[in-house]
């Protein structure tokens, strides 16, 4: 794959840092599920949240098996941050990156597999745990709903959590060539 060529069409879409990260690099936390388990209120309620996505174990395996991927930010200004809804309601522009950068990488010849924003709301109800997912294609699980200790990566490259009024959004790409 041609890291350059994507990397030039990066520098044309509204991504604010990009790293090309290990995937060994990653830390996973027993931790971070346990939050999923007892704070978040998507959980086991749609197939992009444990206990749909596996144990940790399991998710790391599954992320390990693709040796390298694509770590990116976009960020936009709001109104008020504290206005939790209409932080939320801007995720979906950067899920339309998400999906473009992950178009392009198998264009290139990539496998790939997505980590993103919180949980998916493609439709307006999941069909967990009754049937399977509609969208398997755009079901991309947060990247903490895999155990994945998402603060560690972002220090670890300098991803820049500006504060104030600005929300800032960040994906994973897992590829293998
Ligand atoms: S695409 Fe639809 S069915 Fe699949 S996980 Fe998302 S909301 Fe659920």
């Amino acid at each position: 794959m041609n890291r350059e060529a994507i990397e030039a069409r990066l520098g044309e879409l509204p991504i604010v840092q990009y790293e090309w990260i290990g995937s060994e690099e990653l830390m996973f936390s027993e931790r971070i599920r346990h939050i999923c388990e007892t704070e978040c209120p998507m959980y086991n309620t749609t197939w992009a949240c444990p206990p749909a996505v596996g144990s940790v174990e399991a998710c790391k395996e599954r992320c390990l098996s693709y040796p390298h991927a694509l770590m990116f930010t976009t960020m936009v200004e709001v109104h008020d941050i504290a206005d939790i809804q209409a932080c939320l309601d801007t995720r979906h522009d950067h899920e339309k990156v998400a999906h473009y950068v992950e178009k392009m990488l198998r264009a290139a010849g990539a496998e790939t597999m997505t980590l993103s924003t919180e949980a998916c709301q493609v439709c307006a109800k999941c069909t967990w745990p009754d049937a399977p997912c509609r969208r398997p294609d755009r079901l991309y699980p947060c990247i903490e709903s895999h155990g994945i200790v998402a603060t560690a990566i972002a220090e670890k490259y300098g991803i820049d959590f500006i504060g104030g009024n600005v929300v800032t959004w960040f994906s994973l790409v897992f590829f293998r060539e």
